[in-house]
């Protein structure tokens, strides 16, 4: 492993990501909702907080932008199609670009959908997956600014990093989004056997993200739906319930 990730829960279910390079001593922060909890974190790790990696102009993905960049001058990277609404960004970038932590390199993926501009990080050489609002445990982001086309493909686009592929989603959305999936899929005895094991993880107050790409291909309405209208109804379905 060339990165060490560190979850940072804050707000009622954002997952803030602390993302250290220790060849480097470099160390980033994915979508800091709020500034000081991050802050405060990193301090107490020994971690030098470097830069900021957003996926989204979302509020509770960037509210941290600003404070964490003035108490440590931090270079903000984000997606170029939401530059004008991440008044923060330093750099901008697009699918296919590559970003450096330190010694490793990560893949920007357009992953557009939730926001016009929506993008993922990929670490390939450390499997790991920064998906933002795209990718849920059982779940996928509401279509505020896309289409289910453009999620359809997304799934796709994720699916393909590969099963072990560890995926950092921004929220604890995980009951909820396996409530829905058991009225879809109610037989799918992987999912049945999730819920059960999340649900005890909750109730012991535990997270339940990351997850990967191989549980979502066995559990993940949305992953798992076989058309684009399949996927369209399915997330019509979830947002009226
Ligand atoms: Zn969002
Ligand atoms: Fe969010």
């Amino acid at each position: 492993m060339g990165i060490e990730v560190v979850r940072i829960p804050v707000l009622s279910d954002n997952y803030v990501w602390l993302v250290h390079e220790p060849v480097s001593g470099e160390t980033m922060v994915v979508d800091p909702a709020v500034g000081e909890p991050v802050l405060a974190k990193a301090d107490e790790l020994g971690w030098k907080i470097t830069q900021i990696w957003n996926t989204h102009w979302h509020p509770d993905h960037t509210g941290g932008n600003a404070e964490i960049k003035a108490a440590t001058s931090c270079i903000i990277t984000g997606p170029e199609a939401e530059f004008g609404r991440i008044p923060t960004l330093d750099i901008q970038v697009k699918g296919g670009d590559k970003v450096m932590l330190g010694e490793v390199s990560a893949q920007v993926m357009d992953v557009p959908a939730h926001t016009a501009g929506h993008i993922a990080f990929h670490f390939a050489e450390d499997h790991a997956a920064f998906v933002g609002d795209t990718l849920f445990a059982m779940g996928c982001g509401r279509l505020f600014e896309g289409t289910a086309d453009q999620m359809y493909l997304n799934m796709r686009k994720l699916e393909a990093l590969g099963d072990d592929t560890i995926v950092y989603c921004a929220h604890e959305y995980t009951l909820s989004n396996g409530s829905f999936a058991l009225t879809i899929e109610p037989d799918n005895s992987a999912l049945v056997e999730r819920m059960a094991q999340v649900t005890a993880m909750r109730e012991r107050g535990e997270p339940t993200v990351p997850t990967s790409i191989a549980l979502e291909r066995a559990t993940n309405p949305f992953m798992r739906a076989a058309s684009v209208g399949e996927l369209a109804a399915r997330r019509a379905a979830k947002d009226a319930a």
